[in-house]
């Protein structure tokens, strides 16, 4: 398979692994490799985020796309004092 991305350059490139999100074939310079937060929410207490991340690889458009998400902050478990 190649790179999606490099075949919208006019080059062929191997690809090294496929977007999560949107399927694409993608080469180590296209490719990104995030973690992505594993939480379990509980319906009467603060959702539980375990310490060991998964990895997700995605193409750069899903990568911007997803952090959106990724990186939203958890505000269910404000409970400092
Ligand atoms: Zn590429
Ligand atoms: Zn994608």
């Amino acid at each position: 398979m190649e790179c999606y991305q490099c075949l919208q350059n006019g080059i062929n490139r191997d690809a090294v692994g496929l977007c999560h999100h949107c399927s694409a074939a993608l080469c180590s310079d296209h490719i990104f490799a995030v973690e992505e937060p594993l939480m379990v929410k509980h319906l009467m207490a603060p959702a539980t985020i375990f310490p060991k991340k998964a990895r997700l690889l995605l193409c750069s458009t899903c990568k911007v796309a997803l952090e959106q998400i990724l990186t939203e902050p958890a505000t269910a478990g404000d409970v400092s004092r």
